[in-house]
């Protein structure tokens, strides 16, 4: 299996690094790394540790000593300890025993060693020791469960404490699914896998990398079923890694020629020589986003928290009678792009140079902006009043939902102006028609870039942002941002692997 260790750092990290066990740094215990103590070493470090740190007890020393040892997945140190604890016939706590499953997972996972029937035996018999002592697991202990089952026969056992986990109230992570997925891979279950995928999906969940490079690297003969992960990977926008790209060109090139590229603004791959396709919305998919957000969305009151009544009726009245518009500037949004501890005159200012580049375009706009505004300097005011439409909200309305509003109603070429991603609208949306909304505003969203007060307006990038395929060829997107989903975000991918089937 190939799965590489930074995948089980950043683990590591979130679910152990926080504690404060961890930091509760000793010298003391740092040598359980470097010693590899015996049996006699382990009874002297246990009291030291106990004598020089206030937070650590009786009861969780133990735990603590298990979770130095998954720096490294220091399996051989920690079963050396557990041996130290049996021959003094000390008991091994449920957080113990937890915590040796999951460095058991790490330790296997991460050094790719040969997992033999007496280890696999071992696993299992620590699950069933957690496994008798409780009728339902919390969430963390499943998740260990959950990974020490997936190295072994029993691995489909694991879906009953994926129920554990969600009874907990905590959604599956990204690690408890790919676990599982990997094992259905290197089994051939197409059905869980597909399951399990259709699930990660609907809850927006990414799958580790990989298990998307060990299904290329065992499918890669298979034209089809290499095109149906990728097709997986372009349906969710999923957005890859680039510390993996070596990994993922490496399982591809049997089959494909890959070329890492970087493609600029224009769009164009400098190794195929193709122009990656627009990202354009058909008018149906505007009609749709602009229905549920118009005839559903915008007409409970639960969206309009904080906004006065009579002002809506008031936005809408005027939007009615002065649409449509070709761009909605969020004026205040606009206004404080360099922070909001600046003067009314950097705000006016800002603002005005932004109506200025579409006044320049011979656009229409509309400036949603808040009443406040009325006292900022007049110079720029009056510009911004004399070549757009102004609207000033009450001080503590929600700007975003009138632009969306004016937008939406002006139709599918009208373009918004704001820094907003807009995430808490997109979510009311079905996960299908979320992505169409993201879309539309991948393709209209304006961006500032401002630097001492000098307005630079960023055009939207309007080619698809997502793994996708043109005659033949796929385009797959990496990044070395700490994010999974390009809509999301709408930055450029730092770098892409062009595959061409050979
Ligand atoms: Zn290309």
């Amino acid at each position: 299996m190939l799965r590489k260790s930074f995948q089980f750092s950043a683990i590591y990290f979130r679910n152990y690094g926080r504690s404060s066990f961890i930091r509760a740094k000793s010298e003391t215990l740092d040598k359980v790394l470097v010693d590899k103590p015996n049996k006699i070493k382990w009874d002297t470090i246990r009291n030291e540790i106990q004598l020089n740190e206030k937070t650590v007890n009786e009861f969780n020393i133990d735990s603590l000593i298990l979770s130095k040892c998954f720096n490294g997945a220091q399996l051989d140190v920690a079963l050396s300890y557990i041996n130290f604890l049996q021959s003094k016939s000390l008991e091994i706590n449920d957080a113990s025993v937890s915590k040796l499953i999951r460095l058991y997972y790490k330790h296997f996972t991460a050094k790719r060693e040969e997992f033999t029937k007496s280890q696999e035996d071992e696993i299992l018999k620590w699950c069933k020791i957690i496994i008798d002592r409780h009728e339902t697991l919390d969430a963390s202990t499943a998740e260990n469960i959950v990974h020490g089952l997936s190295l072994t026969h029993r691995w489909k056992d694991a879906f009953k404490y994926f129920d554990h986990i969600k009874m907990s109230g905590k959604e599956l992570s990204d690690s408890v699914y790919s676990c599982i997925l990997s094992k259905a891979i290197e089994n051939d279950s197409y059905s869980i896998i597909w399951d399990l995928l259709n699930e990660m999906s609907e809850n927006q969940v990414v799958p580790r990398s990989y298990v998307f490079i060990q299904w290329f690297n065992k499918h890669i003969n298979d034209e089809d079923k290499v095109n149906e992960m990728l097709e997986y990977i372009s349906d969710n926008h999923i957005l890859l890694p680039e510390i993996d790209i070596q990994n993922f060109s490496d399982a591809l090139k049997p089959k494909y020629t890959c070329s890492f590229v970087s493609i600029n603004r224009n769009g164009r791959c400098p190794s195929c020589l193709q122009k990656l396709p627009g990202v354009k919305l058909l008018e149906t998919e505007f009609n749709k986003i602009a229905a549920q957000f118009l005839e559903d969305i915008f007409i409970r009151n639960d969206v309009w928290l904080k906004t006065n009544p009579s002002e809506i009726k008031r936005f809408k009245e005027f939007i009615d009678k002065t649409k449509p518009y070709d761009s909605v500037i969020d004026g205040l949004n606009v206004a404080y792009s360099q922070g909001d501890k600046l003067s009314p005159k950097v705000y006016s200012k800002i603002l005005a140079q932004v109506v200025k580049y579409f006044v320049d375009k011979k656009e229409k706009c509309l400036v949603i902006g808040r009443k406040h505004m009325k006292f900022w300097p007049k110079k720029e005011m009056s510009y911004v009043r004399e070549n757009s439409m102004l609207f000033l909200t009450e001080d503590l309305s929600n700007d975003d939902l009138f632009l969306l509003y004016a937008a939406l109603k002006s139709g599918p070429k009208t373009n918004i102006f704001s820094r907003d991603l807009m995430r808490q609208h997109s979510h009311l949306l079905s996960p299908k028609m979320k992505k169409v909304f993201r879309r539309w505003q991948q393709e209209h969203q304006y961006h500032l870039i401002t630097a001492q007060q000098k307005v630079i307006v960023r055009e939207p990038i309007t080619f698809e942002l997502r793994a996708h395929r043109v005659n033949s060829i796929w385009h797959l997107p990496f990044t070395n941002e700490n994010i999974k989903n390009t809509v999301d975000t709408f930055i450029l991918p730092a770098c892409w692997l062009c595959l061409k089937r050979t």
